[in-house]
């Protein structure tokens, strides 16, 4: 290792270091990542028109950007009561999944469905954009059930040889009744029994950071209930389009569906 790699290596392990201790996620700015931006103000901080989660550091304010997975990699900016702050987005491929689901309606629905699909579709577009006030939205992640990572987030995904949406959040396959618990203290602002999502639970962690949990077999909380880190959400199960048993989890970041496994804490990562 030269010197000059011998530098950044460390000023990268320190930056590491500093994020470990504030808690703050993973910075992987690619599309379906987080970008962690310093900034100089937390004033009116947008990205695309949306408010951006800001958290203050020892060295300053610190913007945490989520990126939609349909952007395309190269310099992005956000806007701020102080001007423009520009930061880069790098390229990611993401593998391709085939997948054959039994029950071909859950891939092309029915007519019928579609008014449904609809619905529930903006119930939970409404949920995703909606930007609650806290001081501090904790990012620091526990995982949300006992399991194995059998699908991580981003894949290409095919279903039954049709080209389909990017895989928008991490499985975690367990046995039907396998406990879920919300990894941040939150509200519950969204519960329902969804077409392809089965029985779903969203939580609103705060400062646009909101979490769902899929395909359960049970709910046991309550829309406009308060939950704290650990607490008991339901059940994993096999509802809505699914291969088997297992937890779909999505994270959202200013309506950006990111990957979870930037959240998780050292602790808890399987
Ligand atoms: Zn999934």
């Amino acid at each position: 290792m030269n010197k000059d790699c011998r530098v950044k290596c460390l000023a990268l392990t320190l930056l590491m270091i500093s994020q470990c201790a504030l808690g703050l996620p993973e910075h992987d700015s690619v599309p379906g990542g987080i970008a962690l931006v310093p900034l100089t103000t937390d004033k009116n901080v947008m990205f695309n028109g949306r408010r951006v989660m800001v958290n203050e550091s020892a060295e300053g304010y610190i913007a945490i950007v989520g990126i939609p997975l349909s952007r395309s990699p190269g310099s992005l900016h956000l806007d701020t009561a102080e001007g423009r702050v520009r930061f880069k987005v790098n390229e990611k491929q993401y593998e391709e999944q085939r997948l054959t689901i039994k029950n071909n309606r859950k891939v092309n629905p029915y007519a019928q469905d579609m008014e449904r699909i609809t619905r529930e579709r903006k119930e939970m577009d409404a949920v995703f954009n909606h930007f609650s006030q806290v001081d501090r939205a904790d990012t620091d992640f526990d995982l949300p059930t006992q399991g194995i990572v059998s699908s991580p987030f981003g894949l290409r995904r095919i279903l039954n040889d049709q080209p389909r949406s990017p895989h928008s959040g991490m499985d975690i396959a367990a046995r039907e009744g396998t406990p879920i618990i919300s990894p941040a203290p939150g509200k519950i602002v969204a519960t329902g029994d969804y077409f392809f999502n089965g029985n779903t639970v969203l939580v609103d962690h705060g400062q646009g950071l909101i979490t769902m949990y899929c395909h359960m077999s049970s709910i046991s909380v309550k829309v406009g209930q308060r939950v704290d880190k650990g607490q008991y959400l339901g059940d994993v199960g096999m509802t809505g389009r699914v291969t088997g048993a297992h937890l779909h989890w999505s994270v959202s970041l200013n309506n950006a569906r990111v990957n979870p496994a930037l959240f998780l804490n050292q602790e808890t990562t399987p």
